[in-house]
């Protein structure tokens, strides 16, 4: 024990005289290529130039040409671990807030495509002075800089670092929040710029349990609608599979979900909760992560697999261009009833009109025999559900119930607008049916849809639409009277394993509280909080306003869900008081300071159970 002691203390005197050491690093000012000034109309590259920011001299700085993605820092010759930054905006009068969300990098190579973030600058400078703060990064670097945030030109008077010459290791990665953190470096910073291409990148995954995965990786654009968005989805493809954080499948392929129209920044990862707990075979794995491009802070995202067939993923076979005939023939299929078919070269279109994309085998890779099996395949399907009813039930042999009813009621509780427009299936080999899932895209429920705001005043289900797929999947939802009640038993057992009231708001709690750090700086980068974005029906101006109108929304949806579904209570492990206070319709539920309350005879209760309005 002593000797542990002893040890400590080396170690603590160790890093207090290395700190002591730790003096103001010089080396050779590098940078993005300087402003122009004009002298007697003629431009010059004479000043403001990178040699400014290392002069201690606050009346001189270095402004960049271009406005975003531009730079200053130092070439120290040598790794060295960076232990202090410090920081000085340009001396005028917009000084103090234009290096918000600036970002300190290191790198080993000369074009910083492998650098890892030192420091992101969150709060005002002072114009005049130079601001601190330490470093906890243990990686050595050989070149360091300062990134401006988007749209500043840099503009900084002084740039600072402090440190010891030395290689370093990656026991302490530097992390913006407490999330993990996704760095991107492109080839000679090019933005992404179309869902074909994809610019070469390297990609840095720092995880909150100081795990670092860093590989060469395409990136590019992703997504429909989210795309016109200033904040941008992307794609990633390693060029080799990895598991990345602590997902199931070692893959390729990701997508970064920009939630740009989704204030709360959640309601995939709530969602995606909704479905584990309706037991759906498969959930796409998704983590809620930060993310910086080029040294620039985009926000708070959400890191998912890519809906592909692949272990972990869609499990089934994937077929293979010599599939051609018998059993292998049959499977496996992923396809999607996707209302953006006519922007894919070759969609399907059924004999009912449904929009089909078939993702798996994609449009490269499908041969003749496949392609026409599957249309066959699908006109069967779907000529079997249209027929269904009390005296046809061949629907079944073809349709797997259980997928296509936890997928209802997961978009359903959920209140998904999407659920029919964009609707993913499977089928395996061997295996005549088609399994629905997994669900997918929740950007616009959870009332962030202004069209059908709010849902809890329409007396039909939110997928009741009218167009052909819509149609499809009602001669499934009211196919007869057992498929009803069948529905209702799958309602009560998703009820009584994690869908109530108290159980969906501590999971949004406890999520908005991981989450806080990050939406803090998203919500600096994107100020939008008072703006109707995307389809917002309204727009609350706080996180914390917006994260309450999805638990009130959930808290309604769910009573919503019980009347309509004819659910009655029933014996109920986890009774608690509040239940046991005959909690009936004149009860009235609220939300105040992100706590429920039930409201009865006037007098308010606080929750602390399962709540339901039994009948
Ligand atoms: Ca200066």
């Amino acid at each position: 024990m002593q000797k542990k002691i002893y040890s400590a203390l080396l170690g603590l005197l160790v890093s207090l005289t290395l700190s002591a050491a730790d003096g103001k690093l010089t080396g050779t000012p590098i940078g993005s290529s300087p402003s122009v000034e004009y002298v007697n109309f003629t431009a010059t590259y004479t000043e403001n130039q990178p040699k400014d920011a290392f002069d201690g001299d606050m009346n001189t700085f270095y402004a960049s040409y271009e406005r975003s993605y531009t730079w200053v820092g130092l070439d120290l010759g040598s790794r060295h671990v960076i232990t202090r930054v410090g920081w000085s905006p340009r001396n005028d009068g917009l000084g103090p807030g234009r290096m918000v969300l600036g970002v300190i990098e290191g790198a080993n190579q000369p074009d910083f495509m492998d650098a890892l973030p030192l420091y992101l600058i969150d709060t005002k400078g002072t114009v005049g002075q130079v601001d601190h703060a330490d470093v906890d990064c243990s990686l050595g670097f050989r070149y360091v800089r300062y990134i401006g945030p988007n749209d500043a030109r840099c503009n900084i008077s002084e740039l600072e670092f402090y440190g010891h010459k030395g290689e370093g290791d990656s026991t302490a990665l530097y992390r913006p929040t407490n999330l993990p953190c996704v760095v991107i470096h492109t080839e000679n910073n090019r933005e992404p710029y179309d869902k074909v291409n994809y610019i070469e990148s390297i990609v840095t995954i720092i995880g909150a349990d100081g795990s670092i995965l860093q590989d060469t990786a395409g990136l590019r654009l992703r997504g429909n609608a989210s795309i016109n968005f200033p904040k941008k989805p992307y794609r990633l493809k390693f060029n080799t599979k990895h598991k990345v954080l602590d997902s199931p499948a070692k893959a390729k392929n990701w997508t970064l979900i920009n939630n740009y129209g989704d204030k709360t920044l959640m309601r995939n990862i709530v969602a995606f909760h909704v479905s584990e707990v309706c037991r759906m075979p498969y959930t796409p794995f998704c983590r809620p992560v930060d993310v910086l491009v080029n040294g620039e802070y985009k926000g708070c995202y959400q890191l998912c697999d890519k809906i592909e067939v692949k272990k972990g993923r869609v499990s089934i076979d994937e077929m293979t261009p010599t599939d051609l005939a018998g059993n292998a023939l049959s499977g496996g299929y992923l396809w999607e009833i996707d209302g953006y078919a006519n922007q894919e070269p070759s969609p399907y279109y059924s004999p009912h009109g449904v929009p089909v994309t078939l993702h798996s085998p994609d449009n490269d890779e499908i041969v003749p025999a496949q392609r026409s099996y599957f249309e066959n395949y699908y006109r069967t399907m779907e000529n079997a559900v249209y027929k269904s009813s009390a005296n046809d039930t061949t629907w079944r042999e073809y349709l797997d119930y259980t997928t296509f009813a936890r997928y209802f009621l997961t978009n359903e509780v959920c209140g998904n607008p999407d659920m029919i427009w964009s609707c993913y299936m499977y089928k395996k080999r061997g295996d005549q049916k088609a399994y629905t899932g997994p669900v997918w895209d929740f950007d616009i429920a959870f009332d962030n849809d202004y069209r059908i705001y709010p849902a809890s005043n329409h007396t039909q289900f939110i997928f009741a639409g009218a167009s052909n797929a819509e149609s499809f999947a009602r001669h499934i939802v009211y196919a007869d009277q057992r498929t009803r009640d069948e529905m209702t038993e799958y309602w009560h057992q998703a009820r009584n394993s994690g869908i109530d009231t108290l159980s969906l708001l501590t999971f949004i709690d406890n999520t908005a509280r991981a989450l806080d750090a990050s939406q803090r700086l998203n919500f600096m980068r994107w100020p939008i909080l008072s703006q109707n974005v995307h389809m917002n029906p309204v727009a609350l101006g706080s996180y914390a306003a917006e994260v309450d109108r999805l638990k009130n929304f959930l808290c309604m949806r769910i009573d919503w869900m019980d009347r309509k579904l004819g659910y009655t209570r029933r014996p109920f492990e986890g009774s608690t008081a509040v239940d046991n206070q005959q909690v009936n319709d004149n009860c009235r539920k609220i939300i105040r300071n992100g706590q429920l309350l039930i409201i009865r005879n006037g007098v308010e209760y606080t929750v602390t159970g399962e709540v339901r309005t039994g009948k």
